[in-house]
């Protein structure tokens, strides 16, 4: 097989709201920059789906809010398990960021040239900014036209499979063309990775197509350390019939109920206080713990809106509202089951204040990378960090190889990752059932190693994936698309393995990580991080205290 050759000063993997904002910053200060992207550059990954909130402390609702406050309440809804060098960095830069994005002509909402902020939960102030139309697309096709408008080589629809480094600095990358399977090998000075998350692990997830997990999967293979691999973020507003659509929290505050099978307002025993106006981890836990003693209603429960007036729902969800009238749905005599739902990975690639990992100019940023958001996320704290890091992962990959030559990679290299694929192609058919290998990952992930844990559910699913893992090995087709699916299978059983270890590894429950077998916080113990590497091809973890 032959590959097409690319070289660049800086080489960005991943076409969103990260990736799209590295490649300007790096481009601006004059590096050759290309852009690779396993969908279309502005059309895949989560941005376009988000609700594009962003947060910035302008103080232009209540003029008390500032960087600092910003700062403590990331801490506090991360349990003080984030890197506080990165959340000072989130904190400080979000206003420029936010504004600078402004400019460009994203066009937050305004009143009297200042921004609308409005209050979301764990915020002590508004502080979050928001297109009118609330579509994340907006802002990755603004990006994606605007790099399109430049000097930076763009290149759509390449899944990037490898990584390669030479005595813990950056070489250059991998990739095949989804469609034709024509392979490229990129030498590059610098890398900067901005892949996106892993929510296609869970059966039941609100992430696009493609978001298997391939950034961590490659760093780690790369000899990149991961941290917090045991937090991922579950979405609890989730209708999952008889639409299936978000919903918005400030129902609950104008009087939604949760109600199990029985009609029975179940939060009561799990918040008494609070009820359905609970943090995310704690209903996410409670609608699961329902529907797991069978309390449930075709997997999830009931979401009661009978006290909520039209004229607020149609405000607050116009798409839903539109939705269930479109379909006939009576929302306040009707049946609507409401589930938690896999929406954010806070673990990720650990990196410095430059947004570096261990090896030289290999840089993160967006979801794939970790540390910012500790247990758990602030609400719009994604996008913010997407902005914020992806801005200055592109100016330190820049930067970092000015007076560098292009590195040479070894042929040897190049061979080894070629047969990776060659093996897929060229040697005798084998008929496994991807598609079935995938849905037992994803169930057993839910089941096990999502929302509840225990010791036990974790072993369990080790033993599954070593199961999965040698099955899927066994893969081999002709058809192209198959071939990315089986790289992004392996991706995606590297990603749980490493989920489960880390949750094996942090015996108590914090933020999103609850284990049913250790229910308290245990802050003597485990007030730090896991970090997760690779060691003669075993994955191993350590605890490092804060
Ligand atoms: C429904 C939904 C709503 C959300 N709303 C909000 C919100 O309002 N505010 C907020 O802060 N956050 C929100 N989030 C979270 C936020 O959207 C993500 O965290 C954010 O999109 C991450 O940006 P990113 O650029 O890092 O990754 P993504 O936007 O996920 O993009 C990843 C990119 O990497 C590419 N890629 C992946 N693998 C490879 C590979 N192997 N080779 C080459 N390219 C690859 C993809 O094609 C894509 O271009 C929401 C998420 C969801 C699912």
């Amino acid at each position: 097989m032959d590959h097409k050759k690319i070289k660049s000063d800086v080489l960005v993997i991943g076409g969103s709201e990260a990736g799209l904002t590295a490649a300007l910053e790096s481009n601006k200060l004059g590096a050759d920059t290309v852009i690779v992207s396993k969908g279309k550059l502005g059309k895949s990954g989560n941005a376009l789906i988000s609700g594009c909130g962003h947060n910035a402390p302008f103080g232009h609702e209540n003029d008390k809010d500032s960087p600092r406050i910003f700062f403590e309440d990331t801490l506090q809804s991360g349990k003080f398990l984030n890197n506080r060098d990165l959340v000072d960095i989130l904190t400080q830069e979000a206003c420029a960021r936010v504004r600078e994005l402004d400019d460009l002509g994203v066009g937050f909402e305004k009143k009297n040239g200042k921004f609308i902020q409005y209050s979301t939960p764990g915020h002590s102030y508004p502080r979050s900014c928001y297109t009118e139309k609330r579509k994340g697309l907006e802002i990755t096709s603004l990006l994606a036209d605007l790099v399109k408008s430049t000097e930076i080589k763009t290149l759509d629809n390449i899944m990037v499979f490898s990584v390669f480094q030479e005595k813990g600095s950056i070489e250059g990358a991998m990739g095949m063309n989804k469609n034709t399977g024509e392979l490229y090998v990129f030498s590059t000075k610098a890398i900067v990775l901005a892949t996106g998350g892993a929510g296609k692990i869970y059966k039941t997830n609100n992430n696009v197509v493609g978001t298997t997990g391939d950034g961590y999967s490659m760093a780690l293979e790369a000899g990149a350390e991961l941290i917090d691999m045991e937090f991922f973020q579950f979405y609890p507003h989730r209708v999952i019939s008889p639409v299936n659509m978000n919903v918005s929290p400030m129902l609950f505050k104008m009087g939604a109920k949760l109600l199990n099978k029985e009609g029975e307002r179940f939060m009561k025993k799990y918040d008494p206080t609070q009820m359905e106006e609970s943090t995310r981890d704690v209903k996410s836990r409670a609608i699961f713990t329902e529907v797991l003693n069978g309390d449930g209603v075709k997997g999830g429960v009931y979401l009661d809106l009978s006290k909520i007036k039209e004229k607020e729902l149609k405000r607050l969800n116009y798409k839903f509202y539109n939705a269930l009238e479109g379909k006939g749905v009576d929302y306040r005599k009707d049946d609507l089951i409401i589930s938690p739902i896999a929406h954010f990975y806070m673990g990720g690639i650990k990196v410095d204040r430059e947004c570096e990992t261990r090896i030289s100019n290999f840089f993160a940023c967006g979801e794939v990378a970790g540390g910012i958001h500790g247990a758990n996320r602030l609400a719009n704290n994604a996008l913010t960090s997407a902005l914020v890091f992806g801005s200055r992962a592109g100016r330190y990959a820049a930067k970092s190889c000015k007076d560098m030559n292009i590195p040479k990679i070894d042929e040897f290299k190049i061979k080894k990752s070629k047969n990776r694929i060659y093996k897929k192609r060229n040697e005798s058919y084998t008929k496994i059932d991807l598609a079935q290998i995938k849905k037992e990952l994803q169930e057993m992930m839910w089941g096990n190693a999502g929302i509840v844990k225990s010791g036990e559910s974790l072993n369990k699913t080790l033993k599954c994936l070593n199961k999965l893992e040698k099955e899927s090995l066994k893969f081999k087709s002709e058809n192209i698309r198959n071939i990315t699916h089986s790289l992004e299978l392996e991706n995606m059983i590297t990603v749980s393995r490493v989920l489960v270890l880390s949750s094996l590894a942090r015996a108590e429950s914090r933020g999103s990580h609850y284990r049913s077998d250790y229910p308290n916080t245990n802050d003597e113990e485990f007030l730090g991080n896991i970090i997760v590497k690779k060691r003669n091809s075993e994955i191993i973890t350590e605890k490092y205290p804060i």
